[in-house]
């Protein structure tokens, strides 16, 4: 597999001299991201890294090169909005003692690559702990020389003192020197949102109230003030950029969505007000459900934070179904590495447990993911003129939502990675 990676990459290069290959997938059945009526057959006409055409009676191109999935289901590549690829897999705490940029980089790589093989062609990584690395994974992704999901990557995230993201959880006589992520008070939060736009972060995470894995403020506690979290707004706008919000409390979600964050990240605690803020400011609720039994699992955690992941859990659910009934739009994240990489998929069960339907499970993966990235142009859907990142699965998903834990196909920008 990792071979045929490679190879598939020196002839993405190739093919940039010659005339782009024209390439047909057909299978039995299309989901194309979008809501609508499942095509049946399908087939999908791909020109380079673009689809050309996409649908039920499509005709094939004469000297097309065909792929036949036969009896699959094919999809848009889906999209996680909440991951942390460079993370090697130990606690924060160890990770920031024991570990080094580099190492975090080369685990970057291989996570992206496990993450893409998972039928994830496109992410939104919320941040290394290392600063930066997820830059240059983002780079390295970009010119082909690692295998791995389009990333969009929050560089450095902005914390306060104390806050979910200070990494100095230590005695105050151990210095983490390389992380300079604490910002408090308008200013020095300014200077971190435009450090981290000067360094090449397409977007701004703050920690706007406590976290699960963390010794900081408790998950329901508010930890940038409105005032704070409006300033980061601000100055990301001047940089046509948005800002996540990593927000678990019913207080800290209001004042995040006052101020104009883009995402609400986990939204551990929505009430009906943040619901109704969520409508009127047009903020997007990203919820991460998996989290608390993939938690639970995971050797490495202490005690006190598997229990801050069980009594958060009751309240996630219920701020989904609230969310669910009030018809918003709702994007897919996972948090991986907190669940496993590589198991993104297992996020659909869970919410089709707390009533989503598998098809409205689907487009919050791929296209309203797409519209909250700011890529509906490019990726989500399949459909003419957008990035050929397509998947496929061997039965049903809508009659079984784990077919989407066991991809049988992979294509990115019309290359293939897994068959
Ligand atoms: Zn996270």
């Amino acid at each position: 597999m990792k071979q045929l990676v490679t190879i598939m990459a020196a002839l993405q290069f190739a093919g940039a001299q010659t005339a782009p290959p024209v390439l047909v997938i057909r299978a039995a059945r299309m989901i194309d991201g979008r809501g609508g009526r499942v095509a049946s057959p399908a087939t999908i006409v791909i020109r380079g890294e673009r689809i050309e055409s996409a649908g039920a009676d499509i005709a094939a191109p004469p000297g097309a090169r065909l792929i036949d999935l036969g009896g699959a289901t094919i999809l848009p590549g889906l999209i996680d909005l909440h991951t942390h690829l460079t993370s090697t897999g130990v606690h924060w705490e160890d990770e920031l003692l024991k570990t080094t940029p580099g190492e975090a980089a080369l685990h970057g790589a291989y996570n992206a690559q496990v993450t893409l093989l998972a039928g994830f062609t496109t992410c939104r990584d919320m941040g290394p702990t290392w600063p930066y690395v997820d830059i240059d994974l983002r780079k390295a992704i970009d010119q082909g020389l690692v295998p791995g999901p389009r990333l969009m990557v929050a560089g450095n995230y902005v914390s306060p003192t104390g806050g979910a993201g200070d990494a100095r959880q230590f005695s105050i006589y151990v210095d983490v020197p390389l992380v300079r992520n604490l910002a408090d008070g308008p200013d020095e939060i300014r200077k971190a949102v435009r450090t981290n736009l000067k360094q090449g972060a397409d977007f701004i995470k703050i920690l706007g109230t406590g976290a699960v894995l963390s010794k900081g403020v408790p998950p329901g506690a508010q930890s940038y003030t409105e005032e704070e979290m409006r300033v980061a707004v601000e100055e990301a706008a001047r940089w046509g950029k948005p800002v996540a919000a990593h927000l678990h409390g019913t207080a800290g979600i209001k004042a995040g969505i006052r101020a104009g964050v883009r995402t609400v990240d986990h939204g551990s605690m929505m009430d009906e007000e943040a619901v109704e803020l969520l409508r009127t400011h047009h903020s997007y609720y990203v919820p991460t459900l998996y989290t608390s039994e993939s938690i639970v699992g995971t050797a490495n955690v202490p005690d006190t934070e598997k229990a801050r992941s069980a009594e958060i859990k009751t309240a996630m659910d219920r701020s989904f179904q609230l969310v669910l009934k009030a018809g918003l739009p709702i994007g897919f994240a996972t948090d991986a590495a907190v669940v496993p990489h590589g198991q993104n998929a297992r996020e659909f069960a869970s919410r089709v447990r707390l009533g989503q339907e598998p098809m409205a499970a689907i487009v919050s993966a791929t296209k309203t993911a797409a519209d909250i990235l700011g890529w509906s142009d490019r990726v989500g859907t399949i459909e003419a003129g957008k990035f050929a990142d397509v998947i496929a699965v061997a039965g049903d998903p809508l009659r079984d939502i784990t077919q989407l834990e066991r991809i049988t196909f992979v294509m990115k920008g019309g290359v293939v990675y897994k068959r």
